[in-house]
């Protein structure tokens, strides 16, 4: 078959909208489309190709995952306010203030105006305050990466270097965490190639060799499994290979001594069932038919991964000495190990919401970018405090302040106003009355309490404060009032 590309269009992003999303507005998807088409007519990308292209190609990386058709709509929409004459008040009064917040968050994240190391704490930086205001603004700023890498080929070789590097390094790990795989594979996989060129075709001609070997005895092993789940009485939804993403098994044979032998889950066989029960059955049949691999069954429906990730697996030695992995979940868990995150966002038979702020992200995510964190402290260019560890905490109003780990109410205060600072007595931090040196943790919930007849800020509290502006503005107030009081103490000429 020749190499066509099939162009997508409106016309079938709104055809793939409409199965998996019938209730939608589809004239309001299209409204965004021609208004897309119309602030971007003159660009043309780097690939050549008119802009809306882009945009478009977002929109359907998104459909496809049968996504919040609310977000396939602000992806259309991404770039308009960074690269258009049109302003965002514009598109609210358009489109509402849902999407056209969806959009402000993306187009706070929009250019970075650092370079080398600083630029990458900045870049993560951004990336956590807009996944703690709106995880969906992150949803599409994946997508809209994914199309970036798709063509890249467009770009100089530099830039193609710097953009795969921090997908691999920034985007992937972020996408792991929020346990959205499918993206995450494809983030990892389209970088590979540009970081690391030669292993990546190593590693690709390594696997295919070793999925051709697999092509002979896979089937049978599938028949087998399929005729044994029949005569128990097991409904079996879906049952097929799953290829491992190649950057994953890079990873695995790296750890591996590149024994690439005893990597056993290069195809797994994916068996998704109705229910919970059914997974053990499944499981229980598995170990009847083939003796199961020593230390490799493992539960992660009754004990999930830390991203949420929940199914069975086991690997087993079939007749032939082979071995073969397997991974059991029901229809709802395959979902959520595909999307993650995104599957509160996912449209299924309900078509339900989950809620916009998930605030037990942000913990986890601190986690990881502490660990993003400690890798780059090796890279002996960077400076100690602008790799300070961030928290990140809430406003009454549910505002998004990131400070310095360490920093206490008295910081959050002079962070949002000086008068704040000055007038500040009190703190509540998730509605309980609080110390002013209290220590601020990640997802907290600040109220300052001002007495507005205060003169100014306690000298003591340099004692815990850790922010600059913090302690800049008392040590200001402080020299204020020394003068103040010269001026009242020295004999007038
Ligand atoms: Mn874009």
């Amino acid at each position: 078959m020749p190499d066509v590309e099939i162009k997508e269009t409106i016309d079938s992003l709104l055809k793939l909208v409409s199965l998996y999303a019938p209730k939608t507005d589809l004239e309001l998807v299209r409204l965004a489309y021609d208004f897309a088409f119309d602030a971007h007519k003159d660009q043309i990308r780097k690939t050549g190709e008119p802009y809306i292209e882009h945009p478009l190609a977002v929109a359907h990386i998104l459909a496809e995952m049968r996504i919040d058709p609310v977000i396939v709509t602000a992806a259309l929409l991404h770039d308009v306010p960074e690269d258009t004459e049109v302003t965002l008040e514009e598109i609210e009064k358009n489109f509402g203030s849902e999407i056209a917040g969806l959009i402000a968050g993306i187009t706070k994240l929009g250019k970075l105006k650092y370079r080398g190391v600083e630029r990458y704490i900045e870049n993560l930086r951004k990336m956590f305050v807009a996944m703690a205001e709106d995880v969906r603004v992150i949803i599409i700023k994946f997508a809209d990466r994914i199309h970036n890498l798709q063509t890249l080929d467009a770009l100089p070789p530099q830039k193609q270097y710097r953009i795969a590097l921090e997908s691999l390094e920034i985007y992937a790990p972020i996408a792991n965490r929020l346990g959205m795989d499918e993206m995450k594979s494809q983030l990892e996989d389209l970088s590979f190639r540009y970081v690391y060129p030669k292993e990546y075709q190593r590693i690709k001609n390594l696997r295919d060799e070793k999925i051709k070997g697999m092509e002979c005895y896979l089937p049978e092993i599938i028949n087998k499994a399929t005729n044994e789940f029949k005569k128990a009485g097991i409904t079996i939804n879906e049952i097929y290979g799953r290829n491992k993403c190649l950057y994953s098994f890079y990873r695995k044979l790296t750890r591996k001594n590149n024994d690439a032998n005893s990597v056993y889950d290069l195809v797994a066989v994916r068996i998704i069932v109705p229910t919970v029960a059914d997974c053990y059955a499944t499981l229980g049949i598995l170990h009847n038919i083939w003796k199961p691999v020593k230390g490799r069954i493992k539960d992660y429906i009754s004990q999930p991964k830390p991203n949420g990730y929940r199914s069975l697996h086991t690997t087993v030695f079939s007749e032939t000495g082979k071995i073969v992995e397997f991974q059991i979940r029901t229809e709802k868990f395959n979902d959520e190990a595909q999307f993650g995150v995104a599957a509160y966002w996912h449209y299924d038979q309900e078509g339900a919401h989950m809620p916009r702020k998930e605030v037990r992200w942000i913990t986890e995510l601190a986690e990881l970018q502490k660990d993003i964190l400690h890798k780059l402290s090796d890279l002996e260019e960077i400076k100690v405090d602008f790799l300070q560890s961030r928290i990140f905490v809430f406003t009454p109003k549910g505002d998004v302040i990131d400070l310095p780990e360490g920093a206490v109410p008295v910081d959050f205060a002079y962070h949002i106003h000086t008068d704040i600072g000055n007038k500040c007595t009190g703190a509540k931090i998730n509605e309980k009355m609080v110390s002013l040196d209290t220590e601020l943790k990640n997802g907290d919930v600040i109220e300052i309490i001002m007495d507005k007849n205060r003169k100014g800020p306690s000298q003591d509290w340099l004692k815990f404060t850790k922010t600059h502006t913090a302690r800049s503005r008392i040590k200001a107030a402080q020299k204020k009032s020394l003068t103040g009081w010269l001026r009242a103490v020295l004999p007038k000429k």
